[in-house]
């Protein structure tokens, strides 16, 4: 009998990603979609769904209370992967969407006595350590002060813990540090650079507007984490992990690597607000119609947040000692597969 998976937000990038890792080891996968979701995904939601008998998508409305208990009947899942479908940040904008909670689902489960048998996953955040800049992140954070959008992710993560130690169930939460793809929302910073820079090179836009060049982030391939969610249902016991890749780079160097893939090589002068990127060379055809000495670009004060992490540094050690887990994807690699997805994009755009 092949195993059941039920993954929430199944339009989104990790939804995704986890249900085509799961659909190859022989999952039947169950995936739920709220209508009014702007989906991250829709074509690869609708190419999964026509090539595999074993994939079923339960729609539910906007306002609409979806009958969790009833499906959990339905299709008795072993394992439940709850990826939080909501941004923290203002300038993400896949709201608007009806989160379903880590006390909802897991009182569904119990409900349905499946509360030995199934196992949960729950997809918590960086976002949950709140302003932590210059401290290094393991599965010993403290959560302080969490902004005021976080505040029921943190008590999704004790829910999961809470009902792992009370129930004895086997819940436990990812917390997982940025993870990007060509899938990624163009709200993140990475695919807005990517989408732009290729629109650039292909004469759809002028120039690329970004907010703080020195932020520093941890950037992994969704892909890879993916595979550590799953990693996390597998253990004797559940326990929490800290996902990332241990390394930092700042938006800028994205920048960089990013135009560098698009044969541009670029300076950067000026300082803060004033800070423009402009092309020293040219170095590959495929951004033969731009110049030295273009700008493109730029920052816009619209894009700096008040207040936010800029720097902060993750130990992703235990899930390396613990579960042999190790990102397989550089951020150059990340970079050229983001960036050739786009350019392939922009070009089909451009010929319209
Ligand atoms: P986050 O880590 O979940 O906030 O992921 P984002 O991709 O939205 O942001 C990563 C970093 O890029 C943050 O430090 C932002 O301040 C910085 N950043 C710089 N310019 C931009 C921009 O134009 N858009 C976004 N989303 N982030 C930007």
């Amino acid at each position: 009998m092949s195993k059941v998976a039920l993954i929430t937000d199944i339009a989104g990038q990790d939804g995704s990603y986890l249900t085509e890792l799961l659909l190859k080891k022989g999952y039947t996968v169950h995936g739920i979609i709220q209508h009014g979701r702007v989906p991250d995904t829709e074509s690869v939601c609708d190419d999964l769904q026509a090539n595999n008998p074993d994939f079923y998508i339960h729609h539910y409305g906007w306002g609409e209370i979806f009958d969790l208990g009833k499906l959990l009947a339905l299709i008795r899942p072993d394992e439940i992967y709850n990826l939080d479908i909501t941004s923290e940040t203002a300038t993400h904008s896949t709201l608007p969407v009806a989160r379903i909670s880590a006390l909802r689902m897991l009182e569904a489960i119990r409900s349905q006595g499946l509360e030995h048998t199934t196992r949960y996953y729950h997809a918590s955040s960086s976002a949950l350590c709140g302003l932590v800049n210059g401290m290094t992140i393991n599965e010993m954070v403290t959560f302080n002060l969490p902004p005021s959008d976080t505040v029921a992710r943190v008590s999704d993560f004790w829910t999961a813990v809470n009902y792992r130690e009370t129930f004895g169930m086997y819940a436990c939460n990812g917390i997982l540090f940025n993870h990007e793809s060509p899938r990624r929302s163009e709200s993140f910073v990475t695919r807005k650079i990517t989408r732009g820079l290729a629109n650039i090179t292909q004469g759809l836009e002028k120039c690329l507007y970004l907010g703080n060049l020195n932020a520093l982030r941890d950037w992994g391939h969704a892909r890879d984490y993916v595979k550590m969610q799953w990693l996390m249902l597998q253990q004797d016991k559940p326990e929490d992990f800290v996902i990332a890749t241990g390394v930092q780079f700042t938006v800028r160097q994205f920048v960089t690597f990013a135009a560098l893939e698009l044969g541009i090589k670029l300076r950067f002068v000026g300082k803060g607000i004033e800070e423009k990127g402009v092309i020293a060379a040219i170095i590959s055809p495929v951004a033969a119609a731009l110049k030295v000495g273009d700008v493109i670009v730029a920052v816009d004060p619209r894009y700096i947040r008040p207040s936010e992490v800029s720097k902060v540094s993750v130990n992703p050690s235990k899930a390396r000692r613990q579960l042999g887990w190790a990102p397989e994807t550089s951020l150059q690699d990340l970079v050229i597969e983001m960036v050739q997805a786009d350019l392939a994009s922009a070009k089909k755009r451009a010929r319209l």
